[in-house]
């Protein structure tokens, strides 16, 4: 039995999360997977309801979880009194080290490149962004009114962790290639240890094969010719922007799902934001979150190891596929004529 967290976020967050959370429970009954759901309150709920956005309540329980899925986070509609600092203390707390994010094309969704299927691996719990290396502070501080200082943590724990997690990803896909993207010759410390560790894993792992390529000429390759590359594994800042310029390039945020892995639990979490925009109104696109979803009941599969998990996952990108390749039933941002709750009926009607 699983024991899943359901985070519904903020605005569009719980439109899409419900999806979510209805496709992975039909899944689940197909394969005979046995799901606790644990609704937590987070975000503006939160705060109505415990005083709080990220209310001590919900830390606990999520303690006890195998993982949760958590919509976006709508820090713009926070009262400004609030601390809205979620995400980067949430990934901190749990160790969620790694954020996996897949870019993958569809054949008949309008996108820049095609045949595109490359995994991310961005590490998050240390790396340049300030916000996701510490626990209190930050990573920035200014000593007067004409300097200002920013540090980069790079550790050998977390340089090995995040590698070898690509490495295990990597051997479950059919191409088995780990690219490392770093900039050695200029950080020769940071970026050489994150180079270093990528080295040792890779050769725990002869069945995959690995190269390393600098991350400014990653960025050319990945506009120009994204396809032959398969799992991506990079520090913090870097991924934080080449996994948007992924997504970008076979769609868009309605298209980026995502999970944050640690050892022993992981996040499911939609690249895009809460989208205030669209709130309230059925027309956002439940894609990311129900494969973020789909994702972490995989993750959870081989992890456990759970084949009913597996093929819980299995059954949903199948459904997810069909979905996309009759088109009618999507939301409008990818053509389609139907709407949130169409969609996920849709995908759901698409198990079997
Ligand atoms: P956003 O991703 O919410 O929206 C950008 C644009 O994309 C908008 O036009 C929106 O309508 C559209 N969009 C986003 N997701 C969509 C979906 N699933 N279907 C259809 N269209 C979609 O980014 P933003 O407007 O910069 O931020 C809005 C709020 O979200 C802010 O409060 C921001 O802080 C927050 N945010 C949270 C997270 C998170 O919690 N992971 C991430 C990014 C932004």
């Amino acid at each position: 039995m699983l024991k899943i967290g359901i985070l519904n976020g903020d605005d569009i967050g719980l439109e899409v999360v419900p999806e979510a959370v209805k496709v992975m429970r039909a899944a689940a009954d197909r394969t005979g997977l046995v799901v606790d759901w644990l609704p937590l309150p987070i975000g503006r709920r939160g705060h109505e309801t415990h005083g709080h956005t990220m209310p001590q309540e919900t830390v606990d329980a999520l303690k006890t979880v195998d993982g949760w899925l958590q919509g976006p986070i709508g820090h713009n509609a926070y009262p400004r009194s609030d601390p809205t600092w979620i995400n980067p203390p949430l990934r901190k707390m749990f160790e969620l080290f790694a954020n996996v994010k897949p870019v993958k094309s569809y054949p008949n969704i309008a996108s820049i490149h095609k045949n595109v299927d490359i995994v991310f691996l961005r590490e998050v719990t240390e790396g340049m962004q300030s916000g996701s290396v510490t626990i209190a502070g930050t990573g920035e501080f200014r000593p007067n009114d004409d300097i200002t200082i920013g540090h980069r943590v790079i550790t050998r724990r977390g340089s090995n962790r995040v590698a070898r997690a690509a490495f295990e990803i990597a051997r479950t896909r059919a191409r088995k290639r780990v690219t490392a993207v770093h900039k050695e010759p200029v950080f020769r410390l940071a970026c050489g240890m994150f180079a270093e560790e990528c080295r040792k894993v890779a050769t725990e792992y002869p069945d995959v094969a690995f190269d390393e390529v600098l991350v400014d000429g990653f960025a050319m390759k990945l506009v120009m010719a994204p396809q032959p590359y398969d799992v991506v594994v990079t520090t913090n800042q870097f991924g934080d922007i080449l996994t948007d310029e992924g997504a970008g390039l076979v769609g868009g945020l309605g298209l980026a799902p995502g999970l944050c892995i640690g050892e022993r639990q992981a996040m499911a979490q939609a690249t895009h934001g809460s989208a205030p925009d669209i709130a309230g109104r059925n027309l956002a696109n439940p894609y990311a979150m129900i494969m973020s979803g789909k994702m972490l009941l995989e993750w959870l599969g081989h992890q456990r190891p759970l084949p009913a998990a597996l093929e819980a996952a299995r059954l949903i990108e199948r459904a997810v596929e069909r979905v996309i390749a009759d088109q009618r039933a999507l939301t409008r941002d990818l053509g389609g004529e139907g709407d949130t709750t169409t969609m996920g009926a849709a995908i759901v009607a698409a198990l079997d």
